[in-house]
């Protein structure tokens, strides 16, 4: 999983504060713009602080790769259609192999090498994207240097599938995927998970990043959030606990489930950074929050944790599934709590009794519909919304 920071690499303290965030929200690489002497030397300052590796984007100035790898990154990524002096590269390649650092050969189908442009008929196709990769890992075989993944990212997704698809077929270096200048939510979204999607079901792909345009001052991690979701769904890795939700239909009346899966959702988010650390596996566990009685019990049930809630005319039960066994009946009524301070003991779901909670989903989700471990009390829910049954 891999993201980019969006401030100016010379601004080291605001450059060190995203990459905490997006190292924080999992991120496992980062990429940082090296276009100015000024940002080579933030990097030598950001990189003995940074959680995780960086790498220095490059673009039409190779000595800005050299100054980079002077500054310690742990990686580089080179443009092809911007570096296109073979001294140029092969410099910068020869320096990598002996400083033992990768390179990514990042062809993009917005800065394609005008040559090829024009050999190709004056279009971004497939085959140049191709072309433009194999030429640069050409010079790279004449100075040896062989620690290489290559990207062929196009803004247009069956151009990107197609161009990596034909990568792979020519190959075996790792292949980074991207959609490039994806856009913002939704649209982003679905562009970057229909291309990295497609590709990964293959079997293509070894590092993905997806390009979200953030909104002015928003969220850079968001991107990070929808890759993992990406990796997750299709079996890849395992970041967070999977939240089941049904849609909703005509045999619910309140939008109370609704609610509560989001709220769920943004719950395990905001605790996972501790889990992480304290509840090994607990992104492993699934979690069922079902709207009445058709599905809700049997999703409950195969859930790891899963609370079936009462649709329309159903008794104003609702009753919470752990491991297949229903551990606990509850009535009455809640309201919505922060669950951003993630805190369950503002929880307001009542209990209809008390309940003893012993089993191992429970505790790893340290209360997620329910009372800390061991306070046994009538306090059930964590996360609520204003609803009486
Ligand atoms: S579980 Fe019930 S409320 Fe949810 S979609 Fe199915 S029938 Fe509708």
């Amino acid at each position: 999983m891999q993201s980019m920071t969006i401030t100016k690499t010379a601004d080291v303290e605001g450059t060190l504060q995203q990459i905490y965030a997006l190292a924080a929200a999992g991120c496992d690489i980062v990429r940082c713009t090296c276009n100015e002497i000024e940002a080579a030397e933030g990097l030598a300052q950001i990189v003995p602080r940074s959680p995780v590796p960086i790498i220095a984007d490059i673009h039409h100035q190779y000595k800005m790769a050299l100054a980079a790898m002077e500054a310690g990154v742990h990686g580089l990524r080179l443009n092809p259609g911007n570096i296109r002096r073979p001294e140029h590269i092969k410099a910068v390649a020869s320096e990598a192999k002996d400083r033992g650092i990768p390179i990514r050969i990042g062809v993009n189908g917005g800065s394609l090498d005008p040559e090829l442009y024009d050999k190709y008929g004056g279009k971004v196709t497939p085959e140049a994207m191709v072309e433009s990769a194999m030429r640069e890992i050409a010079y790279f075989d004449e100075v040896g240097f062989d620690q290489i993944k290559i990207s062929v990212k196009a803004s247009n997704v069956p151009l990107m599938v197609e161009a990596y698809r034909q990568l792979s077929e020519v190959t075996d270096h790792p292949l980074h995927l991207g959609v490039t200048e994806a856009g913002p939510l939704p649209n982003g979204l679905l562009k970057a998970t229909a291309g990295i999607a497609a590709l990964l079901l293959e079997g293509i792909g070894d590092t993905i990043r997806v390009s979200l345009t953030p909104e002015p001052g928003g969220d850079r991690t968001k991107e990070v959030v929808v890759g993992q979701e990406i990796l997750q769904t299709m079996g890849l890795r395992k970041f967070t606990p999977m939240v089941i939700a049904c849609p909703g239909c005509g045999r619910t009346t309140s939008t109370y489930f609704q609610q509560l899966a989001q709220d769920i959702q943004s719950y395990l988010r905001h605790r996972m950074p501790e889990w992480r650390r304290t509840h090994t596996g607990v992104e492993e566990m699934n979690v069922a929050v079902m709207g009445c009685v058709v599905n809700g019990p049997g999703e409950s049930k195969h859930a790891n944790i899963g609370i079936s809630l009462p649709g329309t005319g159903e008794r104003p039960v609702a009753p919470v599934y752990e491991d297949g066994e229903k551990t606990v009946t509850l009535k009455g009524e809640y309201k919505r709590v922060d669950t951003s301070q993630g805190d369950e003991s503002t929880g307001v779901f009542k209990a209809n009794g008390q309940q003893s909670y012993d089993n191992a989903a429970y505790q790893q989700t340290n209360g997620l519909f329910g009372a800390p471990l061991g306070t046994h009390d009538a306090d059930i829910f964590s996360v609520g919304v204003d609803f009486i049954f």
